[in-house]
C-alpha cells in the first residue's frame, strides 16, 4: 500500500484554496486544507471536504441519460452521446424554426460572460447570444455596479483588504458571504496579530462575527444607510479630513458637493440612523 500526498488547488469555486490530496494506490482517499498555502492557510469549505465522496459517488453522471417515465418519476435509460446529441439537435432545430432563436435561454451558475467559450459559441451559432441568466444578480452584480460607479472598475476581487489600514464592512459579511475571498482571512490575521492593529468599522444592525474586532460597530437602523453616508461626507469635508491633492487632481464637482452636504449634519443623521452623533463623527 502506498500513500502519496499531492499539493493542489480546489477548483470548485474561484477561491482556489490550497489543498493536500491523499492518494492511496492511485485512489484519492482524503482532501484537506494546505496550511502552507499563503492565501487560504489551511482553510477549505464543505465542498472540498466532500470532494472524495462526490468524485466516487455511484450516482456520478458519466454518460447521457434519457427520461423514460413521467417527470419526477426518476426513470431513465442510458443512451449514447450520438443519440443524445442528435435528439437534442433535432428538438432545438424544430423550436428555432417554429419560434425563432430567442426561444432558448441559457441558465448557468456564476455568470462567466463569454469566457465560457462553449456556451458562447453555441449561443452565437444558434442566433441568440443574449438570453443568458445566472444568480449573479443577487450574488455580486450589485456590489460590482457600486464599484463601477465609484471607481470605474469592479473591485471586489482586487481590493487588498490585507494591506489596508482601515476597512469598512458595510452591508457585507466576508466570513459567511465570501468564504472564498482570502483577503479577509489575511486581514483578520492582522487584526489579531498586528500592533497597532488596522482599523475596522462594521455597519450592521446585528452584532456579527466581524464586529468582534471592530473599533466601531455602528448599529444602524435598517434603511437609513444613505443618511450615515451623507453625514460621513459632511464630517470629512467640514473637518478637512480628505486628501486635498487627490481631490484637486481627480474630482469634478467637489465645490457643489461641499455646498450640498452642509445640511446633512451628524445630528441630523443621528436622529434617522439611531447611531449616537459622537460615533458618527469619530468613525468618519
Ligand atoms: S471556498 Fe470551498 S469550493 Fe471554493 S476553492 Fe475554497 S474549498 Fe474550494
Amino acid at each position: 500500500m502506498s500513500m502519496e500526498v499531492v499539493r493542489a488547488a480546489c477548483h470548485f469555486c474561484h477561491g482556489n484554496c490550497g489543498v493536500l490530496v491523499y492518494v492511496e494506490d492511485g485512489r484519492i482517499v482524503r482532501v484537506e486544507g494546505d496550511r502552507e498555502n499563503p492565501f487560504s492557510k489551511g482553510y477549505i469549505c464543505e465542498r472540498a471536504e466532500h470532494a472524495v465522496r462526490w468524485l466516487y459517488h455511484p450516482q456520478q453522471l458519466k454518460h447521457p441519460l434519457k427520461r423514460v417515465g413521467e417527470r419526477g418519476e426518476n426513470k431513465w435509460k442510458q443512451v449514447t452521446w450520438k443519440e443524445a446529441l442528435d435528439e437534442i439537435a433535432e428538438k432545438l432545430k424544430e423550436l428555432k424554426e417554429k419560434y425563432g432563436p430567442e426561444c432558448l435561454a441559457f441558465c448557468e451558475g456564476t455568470y462567466r460572460s463569454d469566457q465560457v467559450w462553449a456556451r458562447a459559441r453555441f449561443a452565437s451559432l444558434f442566433g441568440n447570444p443574449q438570453n443568458v441568466v445566472d444568480p449573479g444578480t443577487i450574488c455580486f452584480c450589485c456590489d460590482r455596479a457600486v464599484d463601477k460607479a465609484i471607481c470605474g472598475y469592479p473591485l471586489n476581487f482586487t481590493a487588498e483588504l490585507d494591506k489596508s489600514n482601515c476597512v469598512v464592512l458595510w452591508g457585507t459579511r466576508p466570513t459567511v458571504e465570501r468564504e472564498y475571498d482570502h483577503s479577509w482571512r489575511l486581514f483578520e490575521e492582522r487584526l489579531i496579530k498586528d500592533k497597532p492593529k488596522p482599523k475596522l468599522i462594521v455597519i450592521d444592525p446585528r452584532f456579527t462575527e466581524e464586529a468582534r474586532y471592530a473599533d466601531f460597530w455602528l448599529k444602524i437602523r435598517p434603511g437609513t444607510d444613505a443618511a450615515l453616508a451623507l453625514a460621513w461626507i459632511n464630517v470629512i469635508i467640514e473637518e478637512e479630513l480628505y486628501d486635498k491633492d487627490f481631490v484637486e487632481k481627480w474630482c469634478y464637482g467637489f465645490d457643489e458637493l461641499q455646498k450640498h452636504i452642509k445640511k446633512y449634519t451628524p445630528s441630523w443623521a443621528s436622529k434617522l440612523t439611531w447611531i449616537p452623533e459622537e460615533d458618527i463623527v469619530e468613525s468618519a
